[in-house]
């Protein structure tokens, strides 16, 4: 309809347009006629021939000229017919709505976008207020909008944002603002309005009618995309704000502990200082080797010790350091601690010899501390040279044997008494036994196994008087003791049976209480087992008073005192010595028996502390206990 309208219309015009050229043609001839006719005087008749051929002619060429225009008027139509069917369907097909209004706002057409958009057919839409399509919130934009596009006219273009209602909603449904919430799903499909932009022009039509056209896209999905972003901005930019605040926060704790950092390592620096300081000036050599004997770090007492210089010992075996002697017996240590973790190098002072670089033998105290450093294990030695002390000794221990010797040689005048007494006993048995020999011999059948077996002692106790003269020699001369190592146990076991005759003779129990697997003292065998003699007979003379109902009894024990010492008592239940004698009874002569010699316990003691032992007793009427302590010389394993 619209177009079958228009279409008249234009006809229309278009006769009209041709109707005022036929005029402005006609006056045109009129002229050229007039022009003719006034050469004529007026009179038509009256042209000639030529003129009115020239008349006719011009009337001809007028009417192609009309002719020409007005294929051309039908061409131009046609174009013009074929370009508003072109715009027409754009205008249709165009995803963005448009809508022509007229000057009151009212829709005067739309395209099919704007009748989707904004309601369900075109006749309900045409001829309705664009301003009723307006949310209530945005009208006073949307008219000040169209009085600037009206009042502007053309080429008035104005981009707004505004929201409207979407006519497909319920006018209830449109009733509450929608109020952005950040914490919401950002999906808003039932949204009871949306968001659109506005672009605008006006122009007066042919009739000069004001015309207002109006381009509206769905802003809505960007709108929303937009507050999305936002509202994501805010969050990070809220986000930014709280770390930015943790990193200051975190940047203050560094900078402080940096500034503690600083402080300690000021401190250890200053540590480092003074300990380098102490390293450097000990006397003693420090060395530090890791767990496969490399030397990792020495000070310079260890290059004065050795005579090597610091390049020469960094990195090499520690081995290089100890005479071949001693160095396999060391590594040993060293491997054996890392292997059983026993304490066996650690801590302990030990005496070595070190080797130096020109190959003399220097002596050495070592003591070993262990360290680790991120799981490694690591021995620090220090090393002292004992040689000026070791020498010392030497000069002590000489004078010592001088001085020992000067005392034996005064001691000698005892000597002589405790060898009468000592020899005394095994004559005394010897006498014994060779008179049991004669009584057997004298028998009429005599026992000869017996005999032999009196003949035996009596050949043991020969030899015994024997020893006892060569040691006592030995005791006199300055040559030196000769030490073995002994099982204290066999001692005591070859004393007890030398005493047997008594034992038996006496009626005395005797219990030996030995310890099993105690270990081997470094000692003079004859002299030891001499001093146990000496105390068990003491014994046996003390039991001899005792009442008949008392049984008499000695006990041997023999145990471990400590890790480094023996003890061996002989214990007898007599009635003990009395509390006055007890001072006197170490001192040589001193003896309350009549055929005494009081030289036994005196030697006994000066033999025990020969030994680095200790000797002493206690006594109450209950029994007498006497203490032999030795010390155990441990193998070094
Ligand atoms: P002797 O045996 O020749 O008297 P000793 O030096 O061996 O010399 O002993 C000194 C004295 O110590 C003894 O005379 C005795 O009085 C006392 N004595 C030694 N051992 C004991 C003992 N077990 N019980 C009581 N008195 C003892």
């Amino acid at each position: 309809m619209v177009t079958q309208s228009t279409e008249k219309g234009k006809a229309e015009d278009l006769r009209k347009e041709a109707e005022q050229l036929l005029r402005n043609h006609q006056d045109t001839i009129q002229i050229k006629s007039a022009t003719l006719l006034s050469k004529s005087g007026g009179d038509l008749a009256g042209m000639s021939d030529k003129d009115i051929e020239k008349l006719v002619f011009e009337f001809q060429i007028h009417q192609i000229e009309l002719e020409l225009q007005n294929e051309e008027l039908k061409r131009a139509y046609q174009e013009l017919s074929a370009s508003h069917d072109e715009f027409s369907r754009i205008y249709n097909l165009s995803p963005v709505a448009y809508l022509t209004l007229n000057e009151q706002g009212i829709i005067k057409k739309a395209n099919i976008a704007a009748i989707r958009l904004l309601s369900d057919s075109k006749e309900t839409l045409i001829n309705e207020k664009l301003g009723k399509f307006i949310h209530p919130s945005d009208q006073d934009n949307y008219y000040f909008f169209i009085h600037n596009l009206v009042s502007e006219k053309n080429s008035q273009i104005l981009n707004t944002k505004l929201v409207i209602q979407n006519s497909v909603l319920k006018q209830s449904e449109c009733q509450s603002f929608r109020v952005y919430d950040c914490s919401r799903s950002f999906c808003r499909q039932n949204e009871p309005f949306i968001y659109v932009e506005l672009r605008g022009s006006a122009n007066n039509n042919f009739k000069n009618d004001i015309q207002i056209y109006l381009a509206i896209q769905d802003i809505t999905e960007y709108k929303y995309t937009q507050e999305t972003i936002s509202c994501l901005n805010e969050k990070l930019e809220q986000k930014i704000a709280e770390q930015t605040s943790q990193l200051i926060e975190s940047n203050q704790d560094l900078t402080h502990k940096i500034e503690e950092l600083k402080y300690s390592k000021h401190q250890l620096w200053e540590r480092e200082a003074k300990l380098n300081a102490i390293f450097n000036a000990s006397i003693e050599g420090i060395i530090t080797i890791d767990a496969s004997g490399i030397i990792r770090s020495i000070n310079s007492a260890v290059t004065t010790i050795f005579g090597y210089s610091e390049e020469e010992l960094l990195g090499s075996s520690y081995c290089k350091l100890i005479s071949p002697s001693q160095s396999k017996k060391q590594g040993h240590d060293v491997k054996s601690y890392l292997k059983t973790k026993r304490p066996n190098v650690r801590g302990l002072i030990r005496e070595v010899d070190g080797l130096c670089k020109d190959g003399s033998v220097v002596p050495l105290d070592i003591s070993l501390v262990e360290f680790s450093i991120e799981g490694e294990n690591y021995f620090t030695g220090i090393l002292r040279d004992v040689s000026l002390r070791k020498l010392q000794e030497q000069k002590e221990k000489e004078h010592l044997e001088e001085l020992a010797h000067a005392t034996r040689l005064c001691l000698i005048g005892e000597m002589g008494s405790g060898i009468a007494h000592e020899v005394n006993q095994p004559l005394t048995a010897i006498t014994n036994y060779t008179q049991a020999c004669l009584r057997f011999i004298d028998a009429e059948n005599p026992d000869l196994n017996q005999l032999g077996e009196i003949l035996f002692k009596v050949h043991q106790q020969a030899l015994k008087a024997g020893q006892i003269i060569h040691r006592m020699k030995d005791f006199v001369s300055s040559r030196k003791i000769h030490r073995t190592e002994m099982d204290i146990n066999t001692l005591v076991e070859d004393a007890v049976s030398l005493c047997a005759t008594d034992f038996k003779q006496n009626n005395i129990k005797v219990k030996l209480d030995l310890a099993k697997n105690i270990p081997d003292v470094t000692i003079d065998d004859v002299q030891i087992e001499q001093v146990l003699l000496n105390l068990i007979r003491n014994s046996i003379d003390a039991l001899k008073d005792l009442p008949p109902k008392k049984q008499p009894k000695i006990v041997i024990q023999t145990c471990m005192k400590n890790l480094d010492q023996i003890i061996c008592k002989v214990i007898d239940n007599g009635s003990g010595i009395d509390e006055s004698l007890k001072e006197k009874i170490l001192s040589p002569f001193f003896t309350t028996k009549p055929t005494g010699m009081g030289m036994g316990l005196s030697i006994s003691r000066s033999i025990i502390e020969a030994h680095q032992g200790v000797f002493n007793f206690n006594s109450t009427p209950e029994g007498t206990t006497f203490y032999v302590t030795l010390p155990i010389k441990r193998k070094i394993k």
